[in-house]
């Protein structure tokens, strides 16, 4: 793992956030973003992948593109100064804050089929971040076609000079937190991720806390 991260600390305090809830391990959340406000994901126990994906408020056909992400920023990782992207080319949210570095958008979330390959038909029926991502965005009247490649906040995933990749332990700390504000309306949906089969988790999904200020508050 390179070493060429440097934290970057938000002054926003959680006493002053409008909301403030942990997600518990294994489960799904979702909630809308006003443009102009900061949310913060803190991995609270360290080692746990947060996929998170997010859609225009008020038109879910615009969402997330981890492509047209990674295109714009011209890096393979997300942190403090990263634009997220839609797949029309607009800015969602920046990034501002960050103290663990190394975030994730290439290696997509886990389901019941990539277990079934990766680690053997047993696992097939074991609880993945697909069937979250279904259960969340069916609260909003979305549906399967709805669910595109994802960010994975606090994941671990080194690409070799060959171009491979791969899912190595993670490198976030208890208390780390990764914050953007949000450059238009959105709605954010994650999977607090269920894997047990690879090291992204420590083979311990923990809960994670999700914090939003208002605009007006910094
Ligand atoms: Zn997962």
């Amino acid at each position: 793992m390179s070493t060429n991260f440097t934290p970057v600390h938000s002054p926003r305090e959680p006493a002053t956030a409008r909301y403030d809830f942990v997600i518990p391990a294994n489960q799904p959340w979702s909630g809308f973003i006003v443009k102009g406000e900061a949310f913060r994901i803190i991995d609270l126990e360290g080692c746990q992948a947060v996929d998170t994906l997010f859609y225009n408020a008020h038109d879910f056909a615009e969402r997330y593109s981890g492509q047209d992400t990674l295109v714009a920023q011209k890096a393979a990782y997300l942190s403090t100064g990263s634009g997220i992207m839609s797949n029309e080319g607009r800015l969602m949210a920046r990034i501002t804050a960050d103290t663990s570095g190394f975030h994730d958008t290439s290696a997509g979330a886990c389901s019941c089929e990539a277990n079934t390959v990766r680690f053997g038909h047993h696992t097939k029926y074991m609880h993945a971040c697909r069937e979250n991502f279904l259960i969340e965005v069916s609260k909003h009247g979305m549906t399967k076609r709805d669910i595109v490649g994802n960010i994975n906040f606090f994941m671990n995933v080194p690409i070799q000079p060959d171009g491979s990749i791969a899912i190595a332990d993670g490198v976030s700390s208890p208390g780390d937190y990764v914050e953007m504000v949000a450059e238009m309306d959105v709605l954010a949906v994650i999977s607090n991720c269920p894997q047990v089969n690879n090291p992204c988790n420590g083979f311990n999904p923990t809960p994670v806390r999700v914090l939003i200020w208002a605009a007006d508050r910094n």
